[in-house]
């Protein structure tokens, strides 16, 4: 059998997702990584009694559909080397430079830093991620996609485990991702912890939106098909979505809120994507007028956006049966920014406007480490 029959199932996904948009000389380089930290973990085993290798493939998976760039890729496929097995960082420096090593090495590090679930010190917690980080703020997204698969097989672990992991992914890192603006990494982070610690809270959330899910989806698309048909009139281009809020987003507001979930309307969000602000505006103006607003519900993160530059603008409006649903109007690259937050900076190499943006959200992440 050659070398390549032998390789992780993961790993062709890898290379199919990485061959769209990756350069050639970059695919042989993360090739390179894999042959060696596959031969480095050799026959250690995941928890889950999968070959060790599967796990440093996976993460390297998160990064690529995040659009990171090819060396966050080989340092995830690196990241468990140093720490467990025999290779050491110079061997990893002689193998790939410095850089990769500087980025095996922060990971490593980071894994070190101790972290409290205590309330009072979560600052603490956070503050001494940002400072790892801040020399590449990399090694702190490959840590973010590391945990996220370390949470994805988290039932292979023993329950007090699994507790301690939940409990620390939900009040350190999904909290970071939030900060860095990594919605998709956030929600996902949000909604395992939850399912860990309360599964049964959880299970119910998700058997209510089963419950009735045909309706809901008709529900949105009428909405959306009615939204389309109106603002097609003056913003041919514009993208219209819809969907059911995150379990996490329900739990959060039937637990801390105190509701029901029969309480909990706003379940439903609408999001228009378009070209330019002013259409954004445009749009605004329709739905206001096509739809009752609830007062109080409107923000525009447009003009004042988030500290983590979240850009968009929201409302909250009532159907003609009166059910209520979020609105949220942004431009395709405050969409980018709102997905993808930090890691949208190596997604699109976006040119000045871009960049500026990405050096305006640096200057703020230090400030915040500074001001603690
Ligand atoms: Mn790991």
């Amino acid at each position: 059998m050659s070398d390549k029959d032998n390789r992780d199932d993961g790993f062709k996904e890898l290379e199919e997702t990485l061959s769209k948009s990756y350069k050639s000389e970059e695919i042989a380089l993360i090739d390179k990584a894999y042959s060696f930290a596959s031969n480095a973990h050799g026959e250690q085993l995941r928890y889950s009694g999968k070959p060790y290798i599967s796990h440093p493939v996976a993460v390297a998976l998160i990064l690529a559909q995040l659009g990171m760039d090819g060396a966050s890729i080989i340092a995830a496929l690196l990241h468990d080397t140093v720490e467990d097995t025999h290779i050491s960082i110079e061997e990893v420096k002689s193998a790939f430079g410095d850089e990769i090593a500087s980025l095996v090495d922060g990971v490593t590090k980071l894994g070190k830093v101790p972290l409290s679930t205590k309330e009072e010190e979560q600052a603490e917690n956070i503050r001494k991620m940002l400072l790892a980080m801040s020399q590449d703020i990399r090694v702190i997204i490959i840590k973010l996609a590391d945990r996220m698969h370390n949470m994805r097989t988290l039932s292979f672990m023993e329950p007090q485990k699994r507790r301690d992991k939940a409990l620390e992914t939900l009040e350190i890192y999904a909290p970071i991702a939030h900060r860095l603006g990594i919605r998709t990494v956030k929600e996902e982070l949000e909604d395992l912890a939850i399912g860990f610690l309360d599964p049964i809270g959880y299970q119910e959330i998700e058997q209510s939106l089963e419950a009735q899910s045909q309706s809901r989806k008709e529900f949105l698309e009428d909405i959306k098909s009615r939204i389309k048909e109106r603002i097609v009139t003056i913003v041919p281009d514009a993208i219209v979505e819809g969907r059911i809020k995150r379990v996490h987003g329900i739990y959060r507001k039937m637990y801390m809120q105190n509701r029901e979930f029969n309480e909990i309307y706003d379940i439903y969000a609408i999001r228009i994507i378009v070209d330019t602000e002013m259409d954004c505006y445009n749009c605004l103006g329709f739905i206001h007028d096509m739809f009752h607003p609830i007062p109080g519900r409107f923000k525009d993160y447009i003009s004042t956006p988030k500290p983590n530059m979240y850009q968009s603008l929201h409302t909250t409006v009532i159907s003609g049966g009166g059910i209520p649903f979020e609105v949220q109007i942004r431009t395709k690259e405050m969409h980018r920014t709102a997905e993808y937050g930090i890691a949208a900076h190596w997604k699109y190499k976006l040119g000045i406007g871009g960049s500026e943006q990405f050096e305006k959200r640096l200057a703020w992440l230090l400030q915040l480490i500074e001001s603690q």
